[in-house]
């Protein structure tokens, strides 16, 4: 088999949240897709670890935010690759309660969609929902992010938990950039989510310009994809 195969099946990126009593929470994924258009139904992949997963079984609703092209890092970065059992991912976000109870984040969203779980199947690490579309709406104009997007020019990364991680010391490397002789300055790797700062290209985002070395970035640098310290990197 040649899961190379599989990276060609194209994806959006989305916040999914949940409810459980007083508590939100919620998570990026790449796998929302609607199933069914006459009463529309929309399925989504959730790891049996996240928190949102447990939230999702115990209320049995749900709310998606469709993310626009650019959402920034920070983001993204703070719903998918912290965990709620840790940090209140909402504590800077702001949200309104949905028809069915769900937490709706209109930042960076282009439409939000709310449900209720009518049916799910156990697929393994993640469990498939089926949800019922009980409200919808298009809060703004723009282009949706898609997972390719998110990983070609945004450089993001998907974490464990996603449905379509790929353990890179499996799959087959790229065939590595030629480093040119003056920009021969050490690499680093986020050790919480895997982004890897590059002296070559800096951090746009940040405003970090390229050939800045990792030394010289600002003590209150953080990681463009997850927010982690900058103590929190180690050479590649
Ligand atoms: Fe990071």
């Amino acid at each position: 088999m040649d899961k190379q195969a599989l990276r060609d099946i194209s994806y959006g990126l989305y916040l999914v949240t949940s409810v459980s009593g007083e508590k939100v929470n919620g998570q990026i994924a790449n796998t929302v897709f609607q199933v069914c258009s006459e009463t529309p139904k929309i399925a989504i992949s959730i790891n049996k670890d996240n928190l949102t997963h447990e939230y999702i079984k115990k209320s049995g609703v749900v709310a998606i935010s469709v993310l626009e092209q650019d959402t920034p890092m920070t983001f993204i970065g703070n719903f998918g690759f912290k965990s709620g059992k840790d940090i209140d991912k909402f504590s800077q976000v702001k949200y309104e309660k949905g028809e069915t109870g769900a937490p709706i984040v209109s930042e960076n969203t282009l439409s939000y969609i709310e449900g209720k779980v009518v049916d799910s199947a156990d697929v393994g690490t993640h469990t498939l929902f089926v949800v019922d579309v009980v409200d919808a709406k298009v809060l703004k104009e723009g282009v949706p992010m898609t997972y390719d997007y998110y990983h070609a020019v945004k450089k993001g990364k998907s974490p464990k938990n996603a449905p379509t991680y790929i353990n890179e010391k499996e799959a087959e490397k790229a065939p590595e950039k030629p480093v040119k002789e003056e920009m021969k300055m050490e690499r680093y790797v986020c050790t919480v989510c895997g982004y890897v700062y590059d002296p070559a290209e800096g951090d746009s985002e940040g405003g970090i310009p390229a050939g800045t070395a990792f030394e010289n970035l600002p003590d209150d640098w953080t990681c463009p994809v997850c927010g982690a310290a900058k103590d929190e990197f180690e050479p590649e």
